[in-house]
């Protein structure tokens, strides 16, 4: 059988793929792009973006609660109706698809709605049989949501059964203390859900700063939402149309409505003909890359969730556009530095981190200095909100470079893009001290520690 050839064939069209696939052309190369479900891959319909629309949703029913105190007449406990919500979220989701095959058709890259996998490392068959072949193949196909092995599993959902959700739930138990279950338990109690987080160690969110993670548990308690730590589930079991968990620790045993499982994501490698193209993972199951996205096997290169490394939308972007201006635009060094990489939870009120956090810090430097700023953001204080405000620097050395800015409050997520930058670019607690403020902000908070 002839293969069709191609300059560069993409497997995969989330963040990662696409980036790859419209770089790849806009330096001339010619490209094919498989992807048999929706473009956008994860972010786009089960992730970021219809989380986004969600947590925008809880928090005007959260401003709306605040403005009722503020003297605005509005009803107590206004009704939302999903449906309306879920057909703008849709709406939006319908317009980034037909954006995207627009900018197929303008930049030429071929979408064939198929799966592939690898014969050898130039050749792809899609799972009608057709071949193509290329001097660059790009693995791009992201993760899955992984559930424990526990009886009565197949009886939780996983975030992509949240966003099939056409009401909120009244009784929701989220296992784990994620980003994924952080953010789904703040929505779904702002929309309305009884939401207890079980979740198995000490505290939410590991790999963040352990103040910032403590406080956030202090602000979701105070909201109303169950967080229980040292909480394992031992099964579920169907009883009377609802969900029995059996729970050792936290709560004790108890009844859902729904239970959602968030806990971690795992890179989606199966069927992939990986073994036979010679690509090997690494120990954590993820494809194995260098700094530069290459693989084991000469030619063919992976980027995004399928490598591992910092599951995140602009990171998958980030690598494939500076994979393919190495490969295809002259820029023999380009690749990315997965180092300061700013992301936000988007938890209610957000937390946005980047660098280290302190305990990392210390591990890292002799000298480590933290500065704190706590407070109650005006709006809050004026509706008497229960939210709190808690802003953190990390410091490291002589000069006091900032290795590490921590963000948990309104507006962190808005806030924390400018800083980052500061943050990659060096920044020393002086400099950030020399910056005028602007007020009366939140943001101001940040250079005003001492
Ligand atoms: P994906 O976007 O998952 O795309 C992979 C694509 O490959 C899929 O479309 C799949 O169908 C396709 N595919 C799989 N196998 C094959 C095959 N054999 N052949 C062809 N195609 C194949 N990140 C953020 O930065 N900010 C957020 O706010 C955020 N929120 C999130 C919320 C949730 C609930 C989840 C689950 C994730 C969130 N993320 C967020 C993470 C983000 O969605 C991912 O990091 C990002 O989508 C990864 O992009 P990717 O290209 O690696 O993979
Ligand atoms: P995370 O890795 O963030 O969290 C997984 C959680 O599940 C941890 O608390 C972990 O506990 C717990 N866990 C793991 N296994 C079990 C188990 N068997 N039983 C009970 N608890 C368990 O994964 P998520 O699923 O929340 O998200 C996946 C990735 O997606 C994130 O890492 C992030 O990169 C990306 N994402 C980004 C978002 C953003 O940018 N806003 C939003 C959503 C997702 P322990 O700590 O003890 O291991």
């Amino acid at each position: 059988m002839t293969a069709r050839q191609y300059d560069v064939v993409v497997l995969g069209a989330g963040s990662g793929g696409l980036a790859a696939a419209f770089r790849a052309a806009a330096h001339g190369a010619k490209v094919a792009m498989l992807e048999p479900s929706a473009l956008g891959g994860t972010c786009v319909n089960v992730g970021c973006v219809p989380k986004k629309a969600m947590w925008l949703a809880a928090d005007l029913a959260e401003r709306i609660a605040l403005a009722a105190k503020l003297g605005f007449d509005v009803p107590a406990t206004p009704a939302l109706a999903w449906p309306q919500l879920l057909q703008r979220r849709q709406q939006y989701i319908d317009n980034i698809h037909a954006s995207y095959r627009r900018r197929l058709q303008e930049t030429g890259v071929a979408h064939i709605a198929r799966r592939g996998r690898l014969l050898d490392a130039r050749t792809v068959e899609c799972d009608d049989g057709m071949r193509l072949q290329a001097r660059h193949i790009v693995i791009a196909t992201g993760s899955h949501a992984l559930k424990p092995a526990l009886p009565g599993a197949g009886l939780g959902g996983t975030s992509d059964d949240f966003f099939a959700l056409q009401a909120a739930p009244s009784r929701v138990a989220i296992v784990g203390g994620g980003y994924i279950a952080v953010e789904l338990a703040g929505v779904l109690h702002a929309l309305g859900s009884e939401v207890a987080l079980l979740v198995r160690g000490q505290r939410l969110l590991g790999g963040f700063d352990a103040e910032l993670a403590g406080q956030l548990a202090e602000n979701l308690r105070a909201q109303g939402i169950g967080v229980h730590f040292d909480c394992r589930v031992q099964a579920l079991e169907q009883r009377e149309g609802r969900i029995h968990a059996r729970l050792d620790g936290g709560p004790g045993d108890a009844t859902f409505d729904t239970v959602l499982f968030a806990t971690g994501r795992a890179p989606s490698t199966g069927g992939l003909g990986l073994e036979q193209a010679g690509v090997a993972l690494d120990d954590t199951g993820a494809i194995a890359v260098d700094a530069f996205q290459n693989t084991s096997v000469p030619g063919i290169f992976a980027v995004g969730d399928v490598t591992g490394r910092a599951m995140l939308t602009p990171v998958a972007i980030a690598a494939a556009r500076r994979l393919m201006d190495r490969l295809h635009g002259g820029q023999a060094d380009a690749h990315l530095d997965y180092d300061n990489v700013p992301s936000v939870v988007f938890s209610h009120p957000p937390l946005g981190s980047v660098g280290l956090g302190e305990e990392a810090a210390r591990r890292r430097f002799d000298m480590v200095t933290t500065h704190h700023s706590r407070f109650r953001p005006m709006l809050q204080a004026l509706g008497d909100g229960q939210g709190r405000t808690l802003f953190k620097l990390v410091c490291a050395g002589e000069e006091q470079k900032v290795v590490g800015i921590h963000l948990l409050g309104e507006g962190a997520d808005e806030i924390l893009q400018g800083f980052a930058v500061a943050l990659k670019a060096g920044v020393t607690l002086r400099q950030l001290q020399d910056t005028v403020a602007i007020h009366p902000t939140s943001a101001e908070e940040v250079v005003l520690m001492r």
